[in-house]
């Protein structure tokens, strides 16, 4: 029989999957939470530590408080294949919903696009992929083994391809939203893998999609995903940004050219090359009056908008021929989407934040709004109760994602015994812009890897200070010392867990994300507190807007946000130990420090060395 209380449905869980009845208190309050805020609709903000089993408490306490569909939003497509393919089917044993059903939905371009991969198919040997070349003949060698795929593949999901195919070659195969025009529409719409997955996606009790999805869900104003009950945001604590980003109109040269190739419209190169030109000089910087407020921009996106509207109309006057009306259709629609965004540039007022920036090898001209809390509010909330959690929970996140003043705070903490597991240790150091700084953090690096016997995972707050403390520290210490660009992230984080002795010196990438149980990582050593950026234009307009409390309300939860993350790198199993250090005297001396440190795991504190001897002496006795 179905448990019918959270208690029961995560014993029976743990029982069953974990090979013990043991309960967690911290997850059983987090359900039972989850339940009690979906059947009273009210939103609820849980911060809930490492280890607590955040995953199954959402999704049972989710599940025992509504018959309506439940969509879960993580922050990564891999967090995606974890709850489809591992939690999911565990929670359905339990029986709480007959049937159980769940779909992961992805962003369109993420499926390989029929229609598109039929004309590629015919393209192929002609110049209009642009296949002449070295690079052309290895983009054309991808396109026909996806081509090859295509016939296989019954989701047609990029994630399930075997091989990692150049940007070019899966673009000329895929489409994003902003040129579908629809299955209605498409000739290949009944047969289509996107479609498919949003059908799925309907008939589904649970649907699991990305942030950036449900983002693009609130910037069509609620169009793209099915109606539901409830949604629930993990990794709460990214949502802010990844909203900005999907709320937002971005503008690059490349985006011009492409939507010329599809529209066949060569007379668009001239204002591809035009807006390039006028970018160029402002990398890195925020346009405080928008971007007409740069008279070159101005004219630039003025010009380009006017031979949108022309290409337009040329594609309207054509007659149809039948071979070639699919591609037209995605043409106008991309035409169309790019012109809706540069009118939204060129009208942007005072709520929103405009810069530019360097997207790969040009630059990008982008727009995110100040606040994204007023559209959450109106499209996603105002829908479905809202559950936001995350190891992290910055102050005020809930006032940030719209969440109002009727929203419940819970924390329940994480089930690791931190005050035995792990010391926190903040040496005695001047303070990191004296210029003393770096050459003493250097040296309580080196004594605090030594003890450890390597097993270090040194988290820095930019490229200049780890490629400074690698360069010092590479031959001074006789583990392997292992930078980030030595190789890709995984490799690194393979080697790291593997190599028992070694040290990962890594900058901000390698703050969340790398889950390395057991004594190879040890040591986590922080360079110092991770304000953000004084030029960040985004963090710069919030900044503004709050005014006399800017440095409380919007850096101070930033730091606490990103150092409790990077602190988090240590203890990931109930048999961890280890030592934190920081070093950085303000988190032991400044005035902001108790909200920085209520963040963080309750760990032991010190700022003597003595303490940290005898912790790895200790540790070395229990290894
Ligand atoms: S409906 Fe047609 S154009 Fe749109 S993604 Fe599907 S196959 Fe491609």
């Amino acid at each position: 029989m179905a448990p019918v209380d959270a208690e029961g449905a995560l014993r029976t869980l743990a029982a069953t999957l974990e090979g013990g009845g043991e309960s967690r208190a911290g997850q059983i309050a987090m359900a039972e939470a989850v339940a009690r805020a979906v059947r009273d609709e009210q939103p609820l903000v849980v911060r809930a530590g490492t280890g607590t089993g955040k995953t199954w408490a959402y999704l049972v306490g989710a599940l025992l408080g509504t018959k309506g569909r439940v969509v879960v939003a993580t922050a990564t497509k891999a967090l995606q294949d974890q709850l489809a393919g591992k939690d999911l089917p565990a929670v359905a044993t339990l029986g709480l919903r007959p049937g159980l059903s769940w779909a992961v939905l992805k962003g369109r371009s993420n499926y390989l696009c029929r229609q598109a991969a039929s004309e590629a198919g015919r393209e192929a040997d002609t110049p209009a992929l642009g296949l002449e070349g070295d690079k052309g003949r290895a983009t054309g060698r991808d396109v026909a083994r996806l081509l090859a795929w295509a016939d296989d593949t019954v989701t047609g999901d990029r994630a399930e391809l075997a091989f990692e195919p150049s940007v070019a070659a899966w673009s000329s195969v895929s489409v994003g939203s902003d040129q579908c025009p629809g299955a209605k529409e498409c000739p290949s719409g009944t047969e289509c893998f996107a479609e498919a997955a949003y059908e799925r996606a309907r008939e589904s009790d649970v649907i699991v999609v990305n942030l950036h999805l449900l983002g693009a869900h609130v910037a069509s104003g609620g169009h793209v995903l099915p109606d539901h009950d409830v949604v629930i945001l993990d990794e709460a604590h990214e949502a802010a940004d990844v909203m900005a980003g999907a709320l937002g109109v971005t503008l690059t040269p490349g985006r011009v050219a492409a939507v010329a190739r599809l529209a066949s419209a060569g007379g668009l190169a001239r204002h591809r090359d035009g807006l390039d030109r006028a970018l160029a000089p402002l990398l890195g910087t925020r346009m405080a009056e928008g971007a007409t407020g740069d008279a070159t921009v101005g004219e630039a996106l003025t010009g380009l908008a006017e031979a949108l509207r022309g290409e337009r109309a040329a594609l309207r006057g054509l007659q149809d021929d039948p071979a070639l009306k699919a591609r037209r259709d995605r043409a106008t629609k991309a035409l169309d989407a790019l012109a809706a965004d540069v009118e939204t540039v060129l009208q942007t007022g005072d709520e929103v934040v405009t810069w530019v920036e360097q997207a790969g090898s040009q630059p990008a001209l982008r727009v995110a709004p100040i606040d994204v809390g007023v559209e959450l509010a109106k499209v996603a909330w105002s829908a479905a109760t809202p559950i936001l959690t995350s190891a992290t929970i910055p102050p005020g996140l809930g006032r940030q994602l719209g969440l109002g003043s009727g929203a419940v705070d819970l924390d329940v903490g994480s089930p690791f015994d931190y005050r035995r597991l792990a010391l926190l240790y903040v040496p005695r150091l001047p303070d990191p812009r004296h210029p003393d700084h770096e050459a003493r953090a250097h040296a309580e690096l080196e004594f605090l890897i030594t003890a450890a016997g390597g097993r270090t995972l040194a988290l820095f707050t930019s490229w200049r200070a780890m490629r400074a403390a690698h360069g010092t520290l590479v031959d001074r210490l006789s583990c392997r010392v292992l930078a980030q660009d030595d190789l890709p992230k995984p490799a690194l984080i393979d080697i790291f867990r593997s190599n028992e002795t070694s040290c990962l010196f890594a900058t901000m990438g390698f703050w969340q994300g790398v889950d390395v149980p057991g004594t190879a990582c040890s040591l986590v050593v922080i360079d110092r507190l991770p304000f953000p950026r004084p030029d960040d234009p985004v963090i710069q307009a919030r900044r503004e807007r709050a005014g006399a409390s800017a440095f409380d309300t919007v850096d101070i939860p930033l730091v606490a946000t990103r150092l409790a993350q990077g602190a988090g790198r240590l203890i990931r199993s109930n048999t961890d130990r280890g030592v934190v250090a920081v070093l950085d005297p303000r988190l032991a001396e400044s005035s902001y420090r108790p909200v920085i440190l209520a963040a963080l795991p309750p760990m032991r504190r010190t700022r003597d060395r003595s303490d940290v001897t005898a912790f790895f002496d200790g540790a070395g006795r229990a290894r």
